[in-house]
């Protein structure tokens, strides 16, 4: 079987996997049809795009402003609440690739072509096609093919732009090497302990949770620091915290797994009473009963012989 290296030392073979002459008969199948944007061109998204990526151009703003071309594939994504108007093309061929083993998916690249500007008002609607995929290759992530989509983009009926967006469908390589084994024996991250916040750490292992307090100016702090963020003052004490707080904000982490955590899990930015602020695990709740605001009291949870934890246990009524 020929190999032939491209440019991005990616080799690949021409040979077909079994698969491949199947996954042919995808390639100018419709994966969506006159789709329609879920909003139309509007300034208050182009401003929010340009704070983000820090462009200040005027052709964004004003009475004449029009959108940043690169926005073109801000106004046909699906969102949270998902696409509609996929064909079942798109769903087959994934399918079909899923069931060939290629089971992993990442997205690769992008290319956009401009025909028109976009103006707040326009309305979006697009075409979607699967354009091509590619024989069998090989890349570092493991094996699968390359999925090229083509959305055509019109603004008010006229043509205005094309997206091409590539995905690789591969297997992982490596797999069946084992990972999963050592994931179920795996500990929780050591937290760095030097001799800057080691204080923390010895007031962790008696079950109390220190607070440096500055001496110069009484200002608390937390995380531990060498300095008064305050005043400049070195000289500290610590005061030890009553254990109450609240939830200040929070994120509940789904993927991707890591070892030795169980997902789903809370992840939440604690409000002390003492009013400084710690990132720890919201426990003793379900994930999607933690809320901004939520009180919650200091528990220790050991996670290992050698690990013990500071984390924030919900309360309920007043009541732990
Ligand atoms: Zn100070």
């Amino acid at each position: 079987m020929a190999e032939v290296r491209d440019g991005d030392g990616v080799a690949w073979a021409a040979g077909a996997d079994g698969v491949y002459e199947e996954l042919k008969t995808f390639e100018g199948r419709s994966a969506a049809t006159a789709v329609e944007g879920k909003d139309p061109v509007n300034g208050p998204m182009i401003r929010h795009w340009c704070e983000a990526m820090g462009d200040s151009s005027p052709a964004y703003r004003g009475p004449d402003a029009i959108a940043p071309p690169t926005m073109l594939q801000a106004w046909t994504m699906g969102g949270l609440s998902g696409y509609e108007g996929r064909s079942p093309a798109h769903d087959e061929l994934f399918a079909l690739l899923d069931g060939a083993g290629f089971t992993s998916v990442v997205a690769t690249d992008c290319e956009q072509e401009y025909l028109r500007p976009l103006r707040p008002g326009d309305v979006i609607t697009y075409d979607s096609v699967i354009e091509s995929v590619s024989p069998l290759k090989t890349t570092k992530l493991g094996t699968g093919h390359f999925v090229t989509t083509r959305m055509d983009v019109r603004a008010n009926g006229e043509r205005a732009g094309i997206h091409r967006f590539r995905i690789l469908k591969y297997a992982p390589a490596g797999r069946g090497s084992a990972p999963a084994p050592r994931a179920r024996t795996a500990t929780r991250p050591r937290p760095v302990v030097n001799r800057d916040n080691a204080g923390f750490w010895e007031g962790v292992a008696r079950h109390r949770l220190l607070v440096q307090r500055c001496t110069g100016c009484a200002v608390l702090r937390f995380p531990w620091l060498p300095g008064c963020n305050a005043c400049g003052g070195q000289e500290w004490d610590t005061v030890e915290a009553s254990g109450e707080g609240t939830v200040f904000s929070y994120v509940v982490i789904h993927h991707p797994p890591f070892p030795a955590f169980d997902p789903p899990y809370a992840v939440g930015l604690i409000e002390l009473a003492e009013g400084v602020r710690i990132v720890s695990n919201v426990i003793g709740v379900p994930c999607d009963k933690v809320r901004i605001g939520l009180p919650v009291r200091l528990d220790f949870l050991r996670a290992d012989e050698d690990l013990e934890l500071p984390v924030f246990r919900a309360v309920e009524d007043g009541v732990a």
